[in-house]
């Protein structure tokens, strides 16, 4: 498969390039020349195929012929090696729980994948490939866990200090080996921008490779269309209008579903779920699209004012706002109300949502007030357990800590402290 670049003034390319490249050399996103659906047989027979299986088919297009099917295989196989499982709350409502990976996000897909396709790309390389990438969060711990030990592949990542969980930076400075931290004095935006710098800057691109983890490489971003299969496979016997309500912030897994929409799975919509950072919810009733800076709120990986992967959106529905408006519907709430649903849901059905989750939850009750015969799922995209104390506050209940979590909470921290750029490129440049 070949890739454009969104910006059309990049030649096209192969997902090699993509892959290694991140973004397109005039800044553009790239994306997929064609989108073959797949065969009605494919989802008749849904039933019968194994998760890999179902991913094998789905991504193989997009990647081959680069990666050869026998490879392609094992790197699915090893992407998806836990559950996803679909939790049912009520006739009309149930969660896709997609924090069982090793970080305990849903991110973890995408990076395991991603990591795996460059470690294929670079084992004859004898030219490393550094990974920069900013978190404010959950990013940077998946990213850390899918590229450990990857040959040829070096991880840089910045996180802002003292604003990132005590979870997630453990996550993200304890692993060693070739995954090295960054704890930059300032905020998210300022870890985004040193990196966005780098990028720009001849003077470390001419000396080494850079690329970026985050949902615009095309690696990180189509794998996460499996899911919404696997949750299809789950629950089409049972219900007929299903519907995805995605807890969006820079909506590349939103757009990924969007992506198995058009490979022929039947979703009837989907709805992107905001925090208080709300530019598409605005857009779909103004059709202005006025991106504005984040504010804080304790959905925090949602906390981003101009979502990158919306002009994917765009280019699936072509570009046309009544499309777009007849696949799409998107709803925001406030901290307050997210408080409120998560407490709704532990008492309701028992169940312990993270802040994430229960944005997407709001998102299908605000959906099926409007299509009340629909089958919504909202994506759990992290483990309650990651967002402990919103959690413990709202629902005065202690949570147990997961195992995968335990194991990093006793290592030790590593981390590099820099507060400018000049730090950051004098550190990249000992890679050299
Ligand atoms: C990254 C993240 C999101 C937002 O996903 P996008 O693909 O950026 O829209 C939502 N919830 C959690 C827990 C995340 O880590």
């Amino acid at each position: 498969m070949n890739y454009y670049s969104l910006n059309k003034k990049a030649p096209n390319t192969t997902f090699k390039n993509a892959v290694i490249k991140g973004l397109a050399p005039d800044k553009g996103l790239y994306f997929p020349e064609t989108i073959t659906p797949l065969s009605k047989s494919f989802f008749d027979n849904i039933d019968n195929l194994s998760n890999t299986e179902i991913a094998f088919q789905a991504i193989k297009q997009f990647v081959s012929p680069e990666i050869p099917e026998t490879v392609l295989r094992t790197i699915v196989e090893e992407t998806l090696a836990f559950d996803f499982p679909v939790v049912k709350l009520n006739d009309h409502i149930s969660t896709l729980e997609l924090f069982h990976g090793p970080t305990m996000a849903f991110k973890d897909v995408g990076a395991r994948f991603m990591a795996r396709c460059l470690g294929y790309f670079n084992q004859d390389n004898n030219e490393e490939v550094t990974v920069l990438v900013a978190t404010s969060g959950d990013t940077g711990g998946a990213v850390a866990n899918g590229f450990l030990g990857v040959k040829g592949v070096n991880v840089v990542i910045l996180y802002p200090s003292g604003k990132v969980s005590d979870i997630q930076e453990k996550q993200l400075t304890t692993l060693g080996q070739n995954i090295k931290a960054l704890e930059v004095n300032g905020t998210f935006d300022d870890c985004q921008a040193m990196v966005k710098t780098a990028f720009l800057d001849e003077s470390l691109t001419n000396k080494m490779q850079l690329t970026s983890a985050n949902s615009i490489n095309v690696a990180r971003w189509l794998p996460q269309l499996f899911y919404f299969m696997f949750a299809y496979k789950q629950l089409h016997d049972k219900y007929e209008d299903i519907v995805f309500s995605v807890p969006s912030g820079n909506f590349g897994n939103i757009c990924a579903g969007m992506m198995a929409q058009q490979l022929g799975l039947p979703i009837k919509n989907f709805v992107a779920s905001n925090n208080a950072n709300n530019v598409v919810t605005r857009y779909l009733i103004s059709q202005l699209y006025e991106p504005k800076p984040s504010v804080q709120t304790i959905s925090n990986a949602m906390d981003v004012g101009a979502p990158s992967n919306f002009i994917r959106i765009q280019e699936i529905y072509k570009n046309s706002f009544e499309t777009l408006k007849h696949n799409l519907s998107s709803y925001s709430f406030s901290d307050d109300e997210t408080r409120a649903a998560m407490l709704e849901i532990y008492s309701k059905y028992n169940y312990v949502a993270d802040p994430h989750g229960a944005v997407g939850y709001l998102g299908c009750k605000s959906y099926l007030n409007e299509k009340p015969n629909s089958h919504c799922v909202f994506l759990e995209t992290a483990h309650p357990a990651k967002f402990l104390d919103v959690v413990e506050d709202v629902i005065k209940e202690e949570q147990p800590l997961p195992e995968q979590i335990q194991s990093v909470m006793g290592k030790e921290k590593e981390s590099t402290v820099i507060s400018t750029y000049d730090d950051l490129k004098a550190f990249l440049l000992k890679f050299e």
